[in-house]
C-alpha cells in the first residue's frame, strides 16, 4: 500500500456502485470509482458491484477494461464482487444468456436470477459465520450459489445454503451488503485489503 488510507476501487460502469464507495468512505478507505483501465492503477483492492451483468459483460469490453481486471484479479488484487459481480466472478454460470462470459476467478456455480425471474427482491436474515449476529441480506434478482469449489470458505449462509464466500483474495456474496447499512462484510474484505502487498 503506497499510503496510510488503503485505495480501493469500485466497477462504476452500471449498478449500485455509489452505495459502495459510501460504505469504504465509512470504513476509512479512499474510494476510487473504475470506468477506465487507468484508474486502475495504485489500487489495494477492488469491488465489482451488483446491477446487471449481462450488461456489464458487454461494458467490460467497451471499455477496455476485461483484461486489465482479468489481470489485476490473477495477480492477486483483493476483489469482493456482490450479487452481479459474484457471477462476473464465478468460473460456472447457470442461465446467462446465449454468449454471456464471466471473469472465471472464483471457484463456485452461480445461478443467474436463481430465486426466479418474478421474485424481484426479498430481504432475510443472513447467518455470519464466526459472528452470533445475523445482517440483514437484501436479496434483488439475486443469483444463487449452487456449487462451492473445493478450498472455497463459506461467509455467510441461510440455512445450509451459502450466500457469501472466500477463496483467497476474492470474496463475493449473492445479496447487497452496502445497501443494508451493515458494513461488517465490507470490513472482512479490508482486512484482506490492508494486509495485501
Ligand atoms: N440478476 C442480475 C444479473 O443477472 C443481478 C442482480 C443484482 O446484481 N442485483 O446480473
Amino acid at each position: 500500500m503506497a499510503g496510510n488510507t488503503p485505495r480501493v476501487g469500485v466497477l462504476a460502469l452500471q449498478g449500485a456502485f455509489r452505495e459502495h464507495v459510501q460504505a469504504l468512505e465509512r470504513l476509512g478507505t479512499t474510494a476510487i470509482e473504475v470506468r477506465t483501465p487507468a484508474e486502475l492503477a495504485g489500487l489495494d483492492g477492488l469491488m465489482l458491484p451488483g446491477g446487471e451483468s449481462t450488461t456489464m459483460d458487454l461494458l467490460l469490453d467497451s471499455s477496455g477494461l476485461r483484461e486489465p481486471i482479468t489481470a489485476v484479479v490473477a495477480d492477486g488484487l483483493p476483489v469482493f464482487g456482490t450479487c452481479a459481480g459474484l457471477i462476473l466472478l464465478a468460473t460456472d454460470l447457470e442461465d446467462g444468456t446465449e454468449g454471456q462470459r464471466t471473469l472465471r476467478a472464483l471457484d463456485v456455480t452461480a445461478l443467474r436470477n436463481g430465486y426466479g425471474r418474478q421474485v424481484a427482491s426479498f430481504e432475510a436474515a443472513v447467518e455470519l459465520t464466526g459472528d452470533d449476529t445475523p445482517m440483514v441480506g437484501i436479496f434483488i434478482r439475486a443469483p444463487r450459489i449452487t456449487r462451492v469449489g473445493e478450498g472455497v470458505e463459506v461467509l455467510a449462509s441461510i440455512g445450509d445454503e451459502p450466500v457469501a464466500v472466500r477463496s483467497g483474495s476474492i470474496m463475493a456474496a449473492t445479496f447487497h451488503p452496502e445497501l443494508a447499512h451493515d458494513d461488517r462484510l465490507h470490513a472482512r474484505f479490508l482486512e484482506r485489503v490492508t494486509t495485501h502487498s
